[in-house]
């Protein structure tokens, strides 16, 4: 059974479509949010809801650092927790060990590192995220795999977490199907396996086919905006792009510039997410008209009485929020200004989806 359906096309590989989850159907292509600690920084659900968003992303690691997932559980899981009522991905938490925590030690069974801030020793393995990922209570969970960054490693390296990945999969999936026991189709969260290979073209192809010949519900790209050049991320999803499995949807993890956004679209990616747009907004950068940055701090804006961007449909331009009043409360440490320059740079990237979504030739 098909769980993604096709409903038109764009350029070559680009689609538009819809597949659904226990909290609602989604239709994509999409940008998510992170809200790393269950709450996308400095807005609520209903000011994320009004940018076009539909999903967002939870991060394991830090909930599971703080408060803990049990406490979150208890508490009726990250939909009641955080009030957003909408779906929730949750990816593994294995970014965050690999990349924050400078101790990890990988080994066949998992890994294990310092806790940041206590400095107790934790352990994850492929299981513990699944188990932590379906107690936080995630509509979408993501395979745990073995993230490699991209300097200073050898082929030797890239190839030994490649093949740890998928053993790592196929313990995720065997976990995954005891977790899910007793629920129904649609009750159940659905899992997505994770593609990995560096910047090795033949290593990714290899990848994404072993993951798709895993019982996955969908596929995720990993491994990727690790500080690697835009051509070869690009490299990357052009190679990748021709030999997709049309009936699942694909989840490009951490990317989030317009232009990366819409290369990662036009060649067959559905969704992806970024802590980009709601960072910058707080440091007082947004994008307006053709991708272009602007810093609102700028002396240029002392004065200026136009919104953001002229026409923009957000809640910070069309309330006439201007240029001078956000530079103003930016220059004072305002909150405000952070949370409605957030809106303009999500609404920004929702509406480069809705553009495809509006423009595609039925296909
Ligand atoms: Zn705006």
């Amino acid at each position: 059974m098909s769980l993604f359906k096709t409903v038109g096309k764009f350029g070559a590989y680009g689609r538009v479509g819809e597949f659904k989850t226990r909290r609602g159907t989604v239709v994509t292509p999409t940008f998510m949010p992170d809200a790393t600690r269950g709450a996308v920084k400095s807005l609520t659900p209903e000011q994320v809801y009004g940018t076009g968003v539909q999903v967002v992303l939870n991060n394991t690691y830090h909930l599971h650092l703080q408060p803990g997932e049990a406490i979150v559980e208890g508490l009726g899981g990250v939909h009641d927790f955080g009030r957003w009522s909408g779906p929730i991905l949750t990816d593994s938490g294995g970014f965050q060990v690999f990349s924050l925590s400078k101790l990890s030690k990988v080994t066949e069974e998992g890994v294990t590192f310092k806790h940041p801030v206590t400095g107790e020793m934790r352990h994850i393995t492929p299981e513990i995220s699944m188990q932590i990922q379906f107690a936080l209570g995630a509509d979408m969970i993501v395979a745990f795999d073995h993230l490699i960054g991209l300097g200073e490693v050898t082929s030797e390296q890239t190839l030994d977490a490649f093949e740890r990945t998928h053993r790592w999969l196929e313990r995720c999936v065997v976990e995954f199907k005891r977790l899910c026991a007793g629920m129904s189709e649609a009750e159940r969260p659905l899992l997505f396996g994770v593609v990995q290979g560096g910047l090795d073209l033949d290593l990714r192809r290899k990848s994404l086919e072993i993951v798709q010949a895993s019982e996955v519900d969908g596929i995720a790209i990993g491994g990727l905006s690790v500080g690697e050049t835009q051509a070869e991320l690009f490299a990357v999803l052009e190679a990748l792009a021709p030999l997709y499995d049309p009936t699942r949807p694909r989840f490009l993890l951490g990317v989030g510039t317009p232009s990366d956004l819409k290369f990662a679209y036009e060649h067959g990616i559905d969704m992806a997410d970024c802590v980009l747009p709601t960072r910058n907004a707080r440091h007082a950068t947004v994008w307006t008209t053709g991708d272009e940055k602007i810093h609102l701090t700028n002396a240029q804006f002392n004065e200026d009485p136009e919104p953001i961007e002229p026409g923009c449909d957000c809640y910070a331009c069309a309330e006439g929020f201007s240029k001078a009043f956000l530079r103003h409360q930016f220059k004072v440490g305002e909150p405000l200004a952070g949370s409605l320059a957030s809106i303009h740079n999500l609404r920004y990237l929702t509406r480069i989806c809705e553009a495809y979504r509006l423009n595609e030739s039925n296909g």
